[in-house]
């Protein structure tokens, strides 16, 4: 998953340890801070690049530092795991089958 420029410099994608996920407040999918955060806290996560911040488990990053690369990621959530993790093939929190269903649970009932 990347584009021609991803496959230009990004390894990552090329070995199929990462994804782009598109933050788009045009569609009812989530906001790139709840991608992000959503991914930081996955087991299987081990990078995530987001709106010109940087989060590494390897480096054992608490925060996340700033993102200092020609592309900040406003548009989009780069997410990377660890390769030990890559047969682990349960969906993540935003994909569109998790997401929808967690968002039309029932709101409370209507007190009038
Ligand atoms: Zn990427």
């Amino acid at each position: 998953m990347g584009d021609a420029a991803h496959a230009k410099r990004d390894s990552a994608h090329n070995r199929g340890d990462a994804a782009d996920v598109t933050h788009d407040e045009t569609t009812a999918g989530p906001h790139g801070d709840v991608i992000a955060a959503l991914a930081l806290a996955d087991p299987r996560t081990r990078l995530v690049i987001w709106n010109g911040r940087i989060w590494n488990r390897e480096r054992g990053d608490k925060a996340w530092r700033p993102y200092a690369g020609a592309n900040s990621h406003a548009t989009h959530v780069h997410v990377e795991i660890l390769p030990a993790r890559r047969g682990d093939a349960s969906p993540w929190p935003w994909s569109p089958e998790i997401w929808t269903a967690a968002r039309s649970w029932p709101s409370a009932p209507d007190q009038t």
